[in-house]
């Protein structure tokens, strides 16, 4: 029975050894961590039509210089000048919509509509461009609504950004000045009070067409007025033209090119300042 004891007694000793030892073992063993991994150095790419540049890269072809006009609205140096206030350039570059030569009448600088002698249009066809023009409404106020002071630009020869003396002079508001007619209401009423000069500056992508006519994609138009943003990249789902009081056209195939035109709706409007700068597609 002693005997039984002292082995019991030993054999639990060495257990509470055994333990210390594992303890200790543990103790003086480092736990395992993985290193963290060498932050990789990140180079992004991005691809543009004229290849595949990293960020920041100081091989990426730069833009081509140009020089700004020197003034505020004044034509920059890549920019076909349509009008410049004189009337050899009202000759060179404006005609009827016939070819023939414009019934608009050259006054102080300006080209101004004649009642009954149709719209007037550029020579040079574009299709999608920047356009800057200046436009002033007649001072002396007649008519109320869209008889006031009517005008329009039109781009591809055919959509109208809607010009009118829409200073306190109420008409439907996808008809007013800076409207794109029946589609789009301007985003502000920015217009100055009659007979002041104003301006328009416009950002147009063309319509596309297929052989059949169908349109492959839609125009789009961002305008400001004064330097006010009055048409925010919106896409024309149609035509622009009048067909009755509550309905405009469809679109209708056009080629890729088109003059600007400027509307005669019976009211003596002047332009001026007219350039053009085509955009790639
Ligand atoms: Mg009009």
């Amino acid at each position: 029975m002693r005997k039984m004891f002292f082995v019991a007694v030993a054999v639990a000793m060495l257990g509470i050894v055994a333990g210390c030892a594992t303890k200790e073992a543990a103790k003086t063993e480092p736990a395992k961590v993985e290193p963290a991994a060498e932050p990789k150095p990140l180079t992004q790419y991005v691809d543009t039509p004229t290849g595949r540049w990293m960020v920041h890269d100081e091989a990426r072809p730069a833009p081509t210089i140009i020089t700004p006009g020197a003034e505020c609205g004044s034509a920059p140096s890549d920019a076909v000048v349509l009008f410049d206030g004189t009337e050899d350039s009202m000759k060179a570059n404006w005609t009827d919509t016939k070819g023939n030569p414009t019934k608009w009448v050259f006054r102080d600088g300006a080209m101004e509509s004649v009642e009954k002698a149709g719209y007037i249009q550029s020579k040079q066809q574009f299709g999608s461009c920047q356009v800057h023009l200046e436009f002033a409404t007649p001072s002396t106020v007649k008519g109320s609504g869209q008889g006031r002071g009517n005008s329009g630009v039109f781009l591809q020869g055919d959509f109208e950004i809607q010009v009118l003396d829409s200073y306190d002079n109420k008409t439907y508001p996808d008809g007013q000045c800076g409207a794109l007619y029946g589609r789009f209401v301007p985003l502000v009423n920015a217009c100055r009070k009659p007979g002041e000069w104003q301006s328009f500056d416009i950002i147009y992508h063309r319509a596309m067409f297929d052989k059949d006519g169908k349109v492959t994609r839609k125009p789009t138009f961002t305008a400001f007025q004064n330097g006010v943003l009055i048409q925010d990249h919106v896409t024309l789902e149609g035509g622009t033209q009048w067909i009755n009081a509550h309905a405009v056209t469809d679109f209708r195939p056009l080629p890729d090119k088109g003059p600007l035109q400027f509307q005669d709706h019976g009211n003596p409007v002047r332009f001026r300042n007219v350039w053009v700068r085509e955009l790639k597609d």
